[in-house]
């Protein structure tokens, strides 16, 4: 029982001073470090879960600017928003004045 030590292999690499790294390994690192990172945050309540939202879209419709433009029409206390005139917006029920402003209006400025 005399021998035993003496002959490990912890020299491996001794004279390879330049580390090689492994970019896919650190990549995944980095990934694993920034989703560990996120739950943190997410715990902690500073990041509200994120909502998922849908992609913006193309308006899907023609916007009407013209076909009221040199009409008149007669509003009473009964006319519903809609018809009284100017633009009108059915998402949030409200009427704009004008094109340049209701344009903007749907493009998302709040008017
Ligand atoms: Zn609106």
């Amino acid at each position: 029982m005399a021998s035993g030590s003496g002959s490990s292999s912890k020299n491996e690499n001794k004279n390879d001073f330049r580390r090689k790294w492994d970019k896919d390994e650190y990549e995944s690192l980095a990934q694993q470090r920034l989703e560990e990172e996120r739950d943190r945050e997410r715990r902690d309540g500073k990041l509200p879960t994120p909502v998922k939202r849908d992609m913006l879209r193309h308006r899907d419709y023609k916007v009407d600017l013209e076909s009221k433009l040199g009409k008149t029409i007669v509003i009473t206390k009964t006319t519903p928003q809609a018809e009284m005139g100017g633009y009108y917006c059915n998402v949030c029920d409200c009427v704009v004045k004008d094109s340049i402003n209701f344009l903007d209006h749907i493009n998302g400025k709040k008017t």
